[in-house]
């Protein structure tokens, strides 16, 4: 974090804003990296509700803020009042980021993009893999556009209630990559089974297994198998009972803290073109979460 002495009349702002926001790790790894980068620039963050949205982005126009973070809940509703959203995040229905590019706002989604990137950096071969992903909320949607685009296999692994979310996901998955096999499959114990069993790739895209309820997964550790490699969203805690499971029987793992780390790298890498030092935003994450 830049002292206050080296803030000028030049310096820009970057921001994330959120509902609620004090645990957000952004303003850390982003300021650990404009630092070891020499730019003129400090990260933020924002604390704003739904009901102040909309003026929280004109404000964001008027005071030339160079790039926002957008997370829960305005990742969907932010993209009424941009100017331009690009087609995979319209596809993806949703941004993480926004980009100032002289008053016109422009945004994107770097959260599928983090997720690619965590797998490839963890030596996950993905085109042609067999993919099962447990869910179909917001993670699901970017980490399957990822999986797609990436030339995997994907099966979307539902729980009932949520059938009509995996339908509308497998549909605007296709909408973007018409020639992409996508699948859809109950999270029954069966389905699970079936999943873990026919996958080399098992993505937990659910809260499950998030702090304070670490010691829950969603997959009977029996079935994790040394083919499987197994990519758990969740980054609090670092390492998921899935997780813990998966090294144990012999799994790669992908863990979902690469993937916030990368979404931000590659928002930084955006707004400033600068190739971000991706080490170095990881251990200031690790650092914020107490894990340094
Ligand atoms: P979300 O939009 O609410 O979606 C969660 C999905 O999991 C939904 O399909 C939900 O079904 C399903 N689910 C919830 N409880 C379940 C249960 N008990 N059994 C089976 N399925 C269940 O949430 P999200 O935004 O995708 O976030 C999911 C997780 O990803 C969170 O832990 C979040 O912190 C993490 N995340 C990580 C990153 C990263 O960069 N690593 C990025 C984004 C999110 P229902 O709709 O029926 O509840």
């Amino acid at each position: 974090m830049p002292g206050n002495e080296a803030l000028s009349g030049k310096t820009k702002i970057l921001c994330v804003i959120g509902d609620p926001i004090e645990h957000t790790m952004s303003p850390a790894m982003h300021n650990a990296a404009i630092k070891a980068l020499g730019l003129d620039l400090v990260y933020v963050a924002f604390h704003v509700k739904p009901d102040v949205l909309k003026q929280a982005i004109e404000g964001f126009r008027a005071l030339g803020i160079a790039g926002i973070n957008v997370t829960i809940p305005h990742k969907v509703a932010a993209m009424q009042w941009l100017d331009e959203v690009d087609p995979v995040a319209k596809a993806i229905g949703a941004i993480n980021t926004i980009k100032n590019e002289g008053g016109k706002l422009v945004g994107r989604n770097t959260d599928a993009d983090g997720a690619a990137r965590a797998m490839k950096a963890a030596g996950v071969a993905l085109k042609g893999a067999k993919a099962a992903m447990l869910g179909a909320g917001g993670a699901a949607r970017a980490v399957g556009f990822a999986l797609a685009r990436e030339g995997a296999v994907v099966t979307i692994v539902y729980r009932k209630e949520d059938a009509s979310m995996a339908v509308d996901l497998a549909r605007d998955i296709k909408g973007i990559f018409p020639s992409a096999p996508i699948g859809t499959l109950l999270m029954d114990k069966a389905g699970i089974e079936k999943a873990c069993r026919d996958s080399t790739i098992l993505v937990n895209a659910t809260p499950i297994g998030m702090h304070p309820r670490s010691d829950e997964t969603l997959v009977d550790p029996k079935l994790l198998h040394g083919r499987l490699c197994v990519f758990d969203v969740v980054y609090n805690p670092l390492e998921t009972r899935l997780v813990k499971d998966a090294r144990k029987a012999g799994c790669k793992v992908v863990l979902g803290i690469d993937m916030l780390v990368y979404q931000g790298a590659m928002a930084l890498e955006w707004w400033t073109g600068k190739e971000p030092p991706v080490d170095i935003m990881k251990r200031a994450a690790l650092d914020r979460l107490g894990l340094k």
